[in-house]
């Protein structure tokens, strides 16, 4: 793989234990992989901060703030959103999430959610910043949602996983799909029919470290050296160069997030 391509992880959880340790060499292997920028994300308010002051510490680093379904609790403060608004406005926040639903641990009731979720949506378009959507099982009512509040600042389907008609759905109301290592599973049909049937504009690519990493170190911890495994997977699949896929999933990234190659 050539060390002079350039790739962008679009999510990452930096911020988690596993990394508590040897951060500073993950961040190494990260460059010399040519993953030159990375979004470390947050999932409530303790670590949407945590993710601001690391990024800013970090050349290439930026961060994106919110509270994700499986955090409910958030919410039971009620200066939660004014916390959250404040975060919002650091100059290396880049957007909103992860936001959105999760009916496989549905720790909160779905309307609770949906008021969470669409709280964070109108924050971010207070602020035109993207949002970056957690979904799972939950493709109905990530999907009325969306298009009810057609946020027009950008919204990235984090991690996602689907099939062809509900990527295809997500993209005709303005969604950029962002993939992650399960794409490369062998069994995930489903998975390898979206990266061939959509567009490489419509894709990010993702680690979602310390999740999900990609064939063949499923079940590793994964750090966002791995990302390029991803965009290969796509080039494969597509018949399309490593660089084609590495500079496009960069340029829809950069684009995105609001950022230039110029941005320090
Ligand atoms: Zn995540």
């Amino acid at each position: 793989m050539s060390v002079s391509l350039r790739f962008f992880d679009s999510h990452a959880h930096l911020n988690n234990d596993q990394f508590t340790d040897d951060r500073a060499a993950v961040r190494g292997r990260m460059q010399d992989a040519g993953v030159l920028r990375v979004c470390e994300i947050g999932y409530d308010l303790e670590s949407s901060r945590n993710a601001i002051s690391s990024a800013a510490a970090e050349a290439g680093c930026w961060a994106i703030v919110g509270v994700q379904p499986n955090h409910p609790e958030v919410a039971q403060d009620p200066t939660w959103l004014d916390q959250l608004d404040l975060l919002a406005q650091q100059p290396n926040v880049v957007a909103i999430g992860e936001i959105g639903f999760d009916h496989h641990y549905a720790i909160a009731p779905v309307a609770e959610q949906e008021e969470l979720f669409r709280a964070q949506i109108a924050l971010a378009a207070r602020h035109h910043l993207p949002i970056v959507i957690h979904s799972r099982n939950a493709h109905a009512d990530t999907l009325r949602v969306l298009t009810d509040v057609r946020h027009p600042y950008g919204v990235i389907m984090h991690s996602f996983a689907g099939d062809v008609t509900y990527a295809e759905a997500c993209v005709d109301i303005g969604c950029t799909l962002s993939l992650s290592g399960p794409i490369t599973f062998k069994n995930n049909h489903a998975m390898h029919d979206v990266v061939t049937a959509i567009g490489l504009e419509h894709l990010l690519i993702e680690t979602d470290s310390p999740y999900l990493s990609p064939h063949p170190l499923r079940g590793k911890r994964n750090e966002p050296t791995n990302v390029p495994l991803v965009a290969a997977f796509i080039a494969d699949r597509k018949g399309m160069s490593l660089a084609e896929v590495a500079h496009a999933t960069w340029q829809n990234a950069n684009r995105l997030f609001g950022l230039s190659d110029d941005t320090p």
